[in-house]
Formats: structure tokens, C-alpha cells, sequence
């Protein structure tokens, strides 16, 4: 306890004089008769028990500095100006003038001590005992008992002492340790783990291995989107977003449906365990507009694992593996949905069946933008001159001959390209 929050030359502290030179003295007389010790500290050894139990229980630690104050000063010159007073009583008066830093007993041993007097008794009576003992006095068959009692209550108090001392004291050392004990078992592991992976010859991946996977198999998905519909006009592909936390990886839309509920949201969500033999998945959903699930998938990893061999040489128990056959249907579902996000081709569809084809709903020229046949001439499909496939608002106008809805670039002065054909013939 001294040692711990005094420092190992805790003897030497302001305060402890007295019990500094009892312990010096004897400490002398000891090396001299135990030549040994000479470079040894034997404050402990030859310190009596007495001595120690007065640090312990009357030690006072004093501040190193003492602060002396103007009449301080006056009375110390006042005193040294008369020739009666010896320097030891100067001395004594700076002494009284210094400022407690510490009670031994009330501020380092009481906190962990249940019940100090009771403390304080058994002390002493351990004390007595030893020196009867010590001193080889007679010793009576119940003298004993009573002895054995004492050192017993003694030992139990300071056990529980010093364990409520270790439980609150050492907790933040415990937790360096830990903390030291735990780097060493992460070096061990990835020392582990990479001799694992060059001695077997497989991938052994770490968190962000396993999330760079991930990252790269959804961004693959995103490639064959992007691939396929990016020279669409009909459709529109957002950019890619390396997902952290169930987020929107990419979306695709119709551009057609004007509110943008025609939409594919691509949302995946990790669960990484980079432990050997253990598994990692990559959940993959889209969902429609109105945040409905239209297809799901799961992407695993498997880490490795393995053991050390007789040889020395690391061998593998399961190999490491990347697990994306759940994709391709994905994909294929995703393709589907995205070619029939747009719902007008179908009306369309309904419209001329409800008809007997005899409406006309979109133009027979294909639209500006997307070249399909989607132009819409009649307001009961789209507005007119809205393509249904593209969403382009191509400009109609009517034919002055006809009537005809044509598109404006193609008339000619004011005549669509048939009438014009017919004038010419005239
Ligand atoms: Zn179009
Ligand atoms: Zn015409």
C-alpha cells in the first residue's frame, strides 16, 4: 500500500522522519550482520513492527513545500535573534507551519478497510503476540489458542482488505493488461491468419476484405444494368452507392411515368463475420416504387479456416469460399421488372383491344427521341405528342389538308408528308 501510492521511497517522504531514522539505525546493525543486504533494500526487513504499525496508523505525509507566512518569517527571526533558542526549535516551528498532504491511515488504508477499529485491535493485539512469541516468553497451551485466534481475525481482515484494495485499485491496471493482452492476441491472429492464407494458398479475408467483395459483386450487378439500359432512352439509371447500412446501392426508373413511381430500388445490407470458418452475407433486395419487394438474393462468403499440421505447415480444414449463385436469377428477375416498369405499353395494348383497332392511340411515325412508336395522338392514352415509351414531348401539329396529327418537322408547308405527296401529283 506504502509502495503503491507513496512511491518505493516512501520512507523518505516529509512527515516520516522519525520512523526514517528508527529504520536507518536498525537497517545499519542488520547489513552489518547480513553483509548481503548491502545493495539490497531492507527498509521492510529491518523495520520493527512497531515502527511500521506508527507510519501506518499515525503516519502523516506532509506537502514538500512549506509556505511560510509574514508573521511566519517574523517569529522565525524573532526566535533566532534571541540567543536561547537552539536551531532545533526553528526547526520544529517550520515544521508545525507544513501543510498535510496525507493521513497515512484515514486516506490510503481506511477506504479499503470494513471496519478499522476492529482493524486497528487486531493490529495491535498481532503485535503483542509476535513479540511474545519473538521474545520467547512462555507460552501456555490457551495463550496459544488465543494467539491463533488473533492471527486469524488478522489474516481475514487484511484478505478482505486487500481484496476490495485489488478489486478498486487495479482495475485501471487490470485494464491495461487486458488492453496488452488483447493486442497480442490480435498480432497472433493475423499472424495466424496470414500463414493460413500463404501456406494453404487460399484467400483469408479480413472485415474490409469481405466488404471490398461485396462492394465489387454489387457493383458488378450495377455494371450489368448499366451495361444493358444506359443507351436506353426509356430508361433512366442512377449512380452507384457502396452501401453502409441497408441503403440504396442503385436505382433504375422509367422516365415515362412522370411522378417516378415506375422505379427499382436496389438496397443490399452486410452481415460480416471475418472470424475463419465462419460466414459473411450480403443481402440484396429490390424493391418497386411504392417500396414492395419485387426480388431478393444473398451473396455469401466463407472464410477459411485451418490448423497447423505435424509438419509445422498450416492445413486447411474448409476452404474459402464465394458463394454468388443466387445472382443470376437476381439479375434476370431484376432485367424482367425493369422491362416492364412502364405501364403504357400495356394500356396501349388494352386501349386497341377495347377499340377493335378502330382508334388510332399513337401516331404512325416513330417518336423524335427514343424512335418507338409510342407518340401519343389520342388524350385518352397520354397527352398528345407525350411518347409513351420515352416520355418526350415530340410537337404535333395538324395537317391543313388532312387533319392529321404529324410531326412538326416533317410538315410541309403546312401539309403531312401523304398530302404533300398527293399535291405534287396534282
Ligand atoms: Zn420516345
Ligand atoms: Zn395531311
Amino acid at each position: 500500500m506504502l509502495i503503491h501510492f507513496l512511491g518505493v521511497n516512501w520512507i523518505k517522504k516529509a512527515g516520516l522522519e522519525k520512523y526514517a531514522e528508527s529504520v536507518k539505525s536498525l537497517k545499519e546493525k542488520f547489513i552489518q550482520r547480513v553483509p548481503e543486504f548491502d545493495n539490497i533494500n531492507a527498509d521492510f526487513l529491518s523495520m520493527t513492527l512497531e515502527t511500521l504499525a506508527g507510519v501506518i496508523f499515525e503516519g502523516v505525509i506532509f506537502k514538500d513545500n512549506v509556505i511560510l507566512s509574514r508573521q511566519d518569517y517574523a517569529k522565525v527571526q524573532e526566535m533566532g535573534a534571541k540567543q536561547k533558542v537552539t536551531g532545533g526549535s526553528v526547526a520544529d516551528y517550520i515544521k508545525a507551519r507544513r501543510t498535510v498532504d496525507k493521513k497515512i491511515w484515514d486516506d490510503l488504508f481506511v477506504p479499503y478497510i470494513d471496519n478499522p477499529d476492529a482493524f486497528k485491535t487486531a493490529a495491535h493485539a498481532f503485535i503483542e503476540d509476535r513479540n511474545h512469541v519473538a521474545h520467547s516468553k512462555m507460552l501456555s497451551w490457551s495463550a496459544y489458542q488465543v494467539i491463533l485466534k488473533d492471527f486469524n481475525t488478522m489474516g481475514s481482515l487484511i484478505l478482505s482488505a486487500d481484496a476490495k484494495f485489488e478489486h478498486e485499485e487495479t482495475a485501471d491496471e487490470v485494464l491495461q493488461t487486458w488492453e496488452a493482452e488483447h493486442e497480442d492476441t490480435e498480432y497472433e491472429r493475423e499472424y495466424y491468419r496470414d500463414r493460413l492464407a500463404s501456406e494453404t494458398g487460399m484467400d483469408i479475408l479480413d472485415e474490409s476484405g469481405i466488404k471490398d467483395w461485396f462492394d465489387e459483386v454489387l457493383h458488378d450487378l450495377f455494371g450489368a444494368v448499366y451495361q444493358r439500359y444506359h443507351l436506353d432512352v426509356c430508361y433512366e439509371i442512377s449512380d452507384f452507392a457502396t452501401p453502409t447500412e441497408g441503403e440504396i446501392v442503385f436505382s433504375i426508373s422509367c422516365p415515362a411515368v412522370e411522378d417516378g413511381s415506375a422505379r427499382i430500388d436496389t438496397i443490399a445490407q452486410y452481415s460480416v463475420d471475418d472470424d475463419l470458418g465462419e460466414d459473411s452475407t450480403c443481402y440484396i433486395v429490390a424493391k418497386d416504387g411504392a417500396g414492395d419487394e419485387i426480388c431478393k438474393a444473398e451473396v455469401h462468403f466463407h472464410n477459411g479456416n485451418g490448423y497447423e499440421g505435424e509438419e509445422g505447415i498450416m492445413v486447411a480444414t474448409d476452404d474459402s469460399e464465394y458463394d454468388t449463385s443466387k445472382l443470376d436469377d437476381f439479375r434476370d428477375e431484376l432485367f424482367d421488372t425493369i422491362e416492364s416498369l412502364n405501364p403504357y405499353p400495356a394500356k396501349l395494348d388494352a386501349l386497341a383491344y377495347e377499340n377493335k383497332g378502330a382508334v388510332q392511340f399513337v401516331a404512325d411515325f416513330p417518336c423524335e427521341q427514343c424512335g418507338k412508336f409510342g407518340v401519343s395522338i389520342d388524350e385518352t392514352f397520354l397527352p398528345i405528342g407525350r411518347c409513351c415509351y420515352c416520355g418526350y414531348e415530340n410537337e404535333l401539329v395538324k395537317c391543313e389538308r388532312c387533319g392529321e396529327l404529324v410531326d412538326a418537322d416533317a410538315l410541309e408547308h403546312g401539309f403531312c408528308p401523304p398530302c404533300t405527296a398527293y399535291i405534287d401529283k396534282q
